[in-house]
């Protein structure tokens, strides 16, 4: 009887170890104030905002809003959630200049190689490429996610990033695919490219520069992310 009694109160407290343990764990993850304070980083992302300078990207018709200043504006929303958050961040371009070389012949080239070695140089863990889309036909919209092709932690970063915008963001393209692009195949690390909507769509060109549409996506990448490390 003794006996029974001892087993089951260290089996209690055993119990009440676990809950302690776990608790502490959720506040340890889930408070960002905490995690800022910690003296390492989390991890280190690269932002990477595309174009810039004399390449514009796409422009928005009806209010001649040009890609490379959205991706600009989502890149520094994004960076500030992911700062906030304990991670190192690292952006490719913070204003509105090029990254190519002025006296380049090939400035498309020139840049390039400039994010690159940026991207290299930054020792990162995972990279987050933003761009907007524009098509021919104006009924197309929504956002979708790239990885490369054959990158593997590319793919699985993709598809929670993916899963997290179709949570939330209406026409967000239910799967992420495989696109070829510089930036993602410049790197072996966890890659993603994000189109986030397109510009040829007039609602949303409009929406696209609404702020607090900018911050619930900027969300939405931020939970994909977290969801990728397993936070
Ligand atoms: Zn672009």
């Amino acid at each position: 009887m003794k006996l029974k009694f001892l087993t089951v109160k260290r089996k209690s407290i055993v119990a009440i170890l676990l809950c302690v343990l776990a608790i502490g764990a959720f506040c340890g993850t889930y408070f960002p104030i905490k995690a800022s304070t910690s003296p390492k980083p989390l991890h280190t992302i690269v932002i990477d905002a595309g174009h810039g300078g004399k390449d514009g990207g796409a422009v928005g018709k009806t209010t001649g809003v040009t890609e490379s200043f959205l991706n600009l504006e989502y890149a520094n929303t994004l960076k500030n959630m992911c700062k906030e958050y304990g991670f190192k961040v690292v952006m490719t371009r913070s204003d509105m200049n090029g990254l190519y070389s002025e006296s380049a012949t090939n400035k498309k080239k020139s840049e390039m190689a400039k994010r690159e070695k940026i991207i290299k140089k930054s020792k990162a863990d995972l990279l987050v490429s933003l761009h907007m889309n524009s098509f021919p036909s104006v009924s197309a919209r929504g956002s979708q996610v790239f990885f490369a092709q054959g990158n593997e932690s590319g793919q699985a970063l993709a598809e929670s990033v993916s899963n997290e915008l179709n949570k939330h963001i209406k026409y967000a393209k239910k799967t992420a695919k495989v696109g070829d692009y510089y930036v993602l195949n410049c790197t072996q690390k966890p890659a993603i490219l994000v189109e986030c909507g397109f510009l040829s769509n007039a609602e949303e060109e409009v929406l696209l520069q609404d702020k607090e549409y900018e911050r619930a996506f900027c969300y939405q990448l931020l939970c994909g992310i977290l969801q990728f490390f397993k936070m």
